[in-house]
């Protein structure tokens, strides 16, 4: 519970009022005085919370019915409900957080691989908004420098002014361009990429798709909204979720529900970023292999993967041919998947720099695009003071909405809608 008078509350629901920052037993009372539970109670006095408010914690013994009971005594007891992301929306309203912190909290949550996880913690922590803050100082400095010169032109207190402008908004240029590459792996880490799988039957995607896995299966959760079902499968490579639609469950079929679900994936197949489609090594891509490929819409990326590469008696490798880049393998023996796994990660861009990447959203990519627009715009124009000024303030603004010190409450509001409830 975040707000205030919650010791009064405390004292109503166990009798105590617990000190701050101490573990204190207790027990859970109805109204009428019987427990429903006894657990521990910790309280964190404003400002030294999460919140930055009042904060009270309940520690009951696990299960829906009993956690159920306590939350609607404290209900009674004058709480209400939290709305979604609403405790981190008040750490952030009460500056204990700033934006890309609050995003990070929801990130780090739903993060899918633990290096996804990893870089949210990081943001967390005020890496990203500490870049941005320091792109934020640089253009500052710039724009008074450039104002002073307009304000006072008959000065011309430095002779260099315009080779100096020009050259500090390049270096600008690059640290931003820097800044926008480290959130572009951050992005990836955080989407992935959707990958099919097409083929005929008995090719080998069930056992390239388990080769892929390998042991990383197991750490790899369902994105939030997708189910799992006998179509999808959520594998991660250096970290990167590949989110898999086997085309083998694509079939026709009565089944209501089970059309729904080829319906949908036929819906991803579109937005999907790459398509393997594999084929047996000893014959190459035959005709019945192009009509699988040739449901799959134009613009997608595509690879070959002529599977069974020990059958055919052929070294695992990769080549091109007709412009189609191919890669040989066996899916049994696990020849030349790390030709795939290099050719997978080379299609997503990723570039591997594990420890810098930022895990942004398309909001922070969107922003620094914008900036990086603006301050091309004034590098072009320095000839025209005025206009460098007005751009470089639009890129001030725009780095600014990362971190929520620009921004309108709508953009709050679509944000912290998107948390889950109570975090
Ligand atoms: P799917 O129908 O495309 O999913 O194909 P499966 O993965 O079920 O494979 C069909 C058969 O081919 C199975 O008996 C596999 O063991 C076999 N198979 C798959 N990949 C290879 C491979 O690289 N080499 C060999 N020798 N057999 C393979």
């Amino acid at each position: 519970m975040s707000g205030t008078e919650l010791l009064d509350l405390a004292e109503r629901l166990s009798g105590k009022r617990p000190a701050a920052r101490r573990a204190t037993r207790a027990d859970f009372c109805r109204d009428d005085g019987s427990a429903i539970d006894h657990g521990v109670l910790l309280y964190f006095a404003a400002p030294r919370s999460f919140t930055g408010e009042d904060v009270l914690e309940l520690q009951a013994h696990g299960g829906p019915v009993v956690l159920q009971q306590l939350l609607a005594r404290c209900v009674e007891l004058g709480a209400r409900l939290a709305e979604p992301g609403e405790f981190t929306r008040r750490a952030f309203l009460n500056d204990k957080l700033d934006l890309a912190q609050a995003e990070a909290v929801a990130d780090l949550i739903d993060a899918s691989t633990a290096e996804a996880a990893r870089s949210a913690m990081r943001s967390l922590s005020g890496e990203f908004s500490r870049q941005v803050h320091a792109l934020v100082d640089q253009l500052v400095e710039l724009r008074m420098l450039v104002e002073a010169t307009l304000d006072f032109p008959e000065e011309e207190i430095d002779p260099l002014r315009d080779t100096d402008i020009e050259a500090r908004l390049d270096m600008l240029q690059q640290a931003l361009g820097a800044l926008r590459a480290r959130a572009r792996q951050g992005s990836l880490l955080r989407t992935g990429m959707t990958v099919v799988l097409a083929g005929l039957p008995n090719v080998g995607k069930s056992s390239l798709l388990n080769r892929l896995a390998g042991e990383e299966r197991a750490i790899v959760t369902e994105v939030a909204g997708t189910t799992r079902d006998a179509l999808r499968e959520s594998i991660s490579i250096e970290g990167i979720p590949l989110h898999i639609i086997d085309t083998a469950g694509l079939r026709e079929t009565a089944d209501q529900v089970e059309r729904l679900g080829i319906e949908r994936s036929w819906q991803e197949i579109a937005k999907a970023d790459i398509v393997l489609q594999i084929v047996d090594a000893r014959a190459g891509v035959t005709p019945a292999d192009r009509g699988v490929a040739a449901r799959v819409p134009a613009g997608v990326e595509r690879l070959v993967v002529e599977n069974k590469c020990d059958l055919a008696q052929q070294p695992a490798a990769r080549f091109e041919a007709q412009g189609q880049v191919h890669v040989r393998l066996s899916a049994k023996t696990g020849a030349g998947i790390g030709l795939l796994h290099d050719e997978l990660l080379r299609v997503a861009g990723w570039t591997g720099h594990g420890e810098d990447v930022i895990l942004a959203r398309e909001r922070h990519l969107a922003a620094l695009a914008d900036a990086t627009a603006r301050v091309g715009v004034a590098i072009g124009e320095t000839q025209r003071l005025e206009v460098v000024a007005e751009e470089l303030r639009l890129a001030q603004e725009a780095l600014a909405a990362i971190t929520g010190e620009f921004g309108a409450d709508d953009l709050l509001g679509a944000i912290f809608s998107r948390f889950c409830i109570g975090k």
